[in-house]
């Protein structure tokens, strides 16, 4: 089996239309700040919640730190903890093997285009095309 790779860039393309960025964090005297959404932020909401935390706690706001602004390595899709874009993650072989399992579950389209595309965009990049998921990745796509 080969790379397609005209599928890949017409993927690719689709995918540009859907809203991401490199993930951050936020380190506070207590920790990592952490939400009921989450802890992975977007560079626009997790700048905000940052300063805005610092505001508050004005004597310890140099303890206080914007982390993150590179893609990271996750087994799993991330998102952000305010707005739900996407954040820019490498998916780890697990992460793919569990993306493959999701789309062999329920297929393709339960999604908008746009996020449809984005994540068979980040499946497609970090497979390793030539590894142990040939044989997974051949069962996906014989059944749909
Ligand atoms: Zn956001």
């Amino acid at each position: 089996m080969t790379y397609d790779f005209d599928l890949a860039t017409k993927i690719n393309a689709i995918a540009a239309k859907a809203k991401d960025s490199n993930p951050h964090w936020i380190s506070t005297p207590h920790g990592e700040y952490e939400t009921n959404s989450g802890n992975d932020w977007c560079r626009t909401c997790g700048l905000f919640m940052f300063k805005h935390l610092r505001r508050k706690d004005r004597k310890r706001a140099e303890q206080y730190y914007f982390d993150g602004g590179e893609r990271a390595g996750s087994d799993s899709h991330r998102f952000c903890a305010h707005c739900g874009c996407w954040l820019r993650i490498s998916l780890t072989d697990y992460g793919i093997e569990e993306e493959l399992h999701y789309y062999r579950e329920n297929g393709v389209g339960l999604n908008s285009i746009p996020d449809e595309a984005y994540s068979l965009d980040i499946m497609m990049r970090y497979a390793s095309w030539n590894g142990d998921h040939e044989t997974e990745i051949q069962a996906s796509r014989g059944n749909s």
